[in-house]
């Protein structure tokens, strides 16, 4: 993926859904995480958005650019499909698609091209059988669970002053930090191969491959910042069942 989902949703995984939010000192980390977020999403459309005024000069769409780049890593097996929404791509390892959303799939941007170069970076690592990649996947229920979890059993621990349910919701959403701390170099990595693929290639030219790692740097930042949140998060959990424990 091109951004981290809960930068993208803000809310995501900070413990506002579930039975309600809890009014308290802690809130604060919740929302500084919130702050860091959203100026790493703003961060990531603004520079895509300069980046996506930049013809590109050999005038490749993001999925010519994509399809070149799976041939020339020998990969004829996974499908370019085009997505509804903006910067919504992703590679789907379960049904070999790379999908390009509509920014990325018809643009001949030298942002379009970076995306759609990311992109083909995971398709990739999955031919490689690249570790963290593979780690990652297979942790993916176990952090779903977590992030669903964490809060409504958080929540009955801190209410009826059950240190062992408290115990259990920070397991929970530990998971979902574990998860996202294996996202960095799976997301590090598919950017790193796409601007030197880029480069090799010379799908781009020196300087535009100097705007797509200024597009997916932004990107992998957004990946940082959530995990930042996540660990303010839970660091708001451990301060709140620590109180809670010693009343
Ligand atoms: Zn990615």
């Amino acid at each position: 993926m091109l951004l981290s989902y809960s930068s993208s949703n803000g809310f995501y995984g900070l413990g506002f859904g579930g039975l309600g939010m809890l009014y308290d000192p802690t809130m604060i980390l919740v929302l500084i995480g919130l702050v860091i977020s959203l100026i790493a999403s703003a961060r990531v459309k603004s520079t895509f958005a300069k980046y996506d005024k930049v013809r590109s000069m050999s005038g490749l769409t993001g999925a010519q650019a994509a399809e070149r780049i799976l041939h020339g890593a020998g990969i004829y097996d996974v499908g370019i499909r085009r997505v509804q929404g903006n910067l919504t791509d992703h590679y789907d390892p379960r049904s070999k698609t790379l999908n390009l959303s509509d920014s990325t799939y018809m643009s001949t941007s030298v942002a379009a091209i970076g995306v759609a170069a990311h992109e083909c970076g995971h398709a990739i690592q999955h031919q490689e059988q690249y570790k963290p990649l593979i780690l990652r996947s297979t942790l993916v229920p176990a952090a779903n669970l977590g992030s669903t979890l964490f809060w409504p059993i958080f929540l009955a621990g801190l209410i009826f002053s059950m240190g062992p349910l408290m115990t259990a919701g920070i397991v929970l959403f530990t998971l979902a930090v574990i998860f996202q701390l294996v996202t960095l170099p799976v997301e590090f990595n598919a950017s790193s191969r796409a601007v030197k693929i880029l480069g090799s290639s010379h799908i781009c030219g020196d300087q535009e491959v100097a705007g797509v790692k200024q597009v997916l740097s932004a990107a992998a930042l957004t990946y940082v910042a959530s995990l930042a949140s996540s660990i303010l998060q839970l660091l708001r959990l451990i301060i709140l069942s620590g109180g809670r424990n010693r009343d």
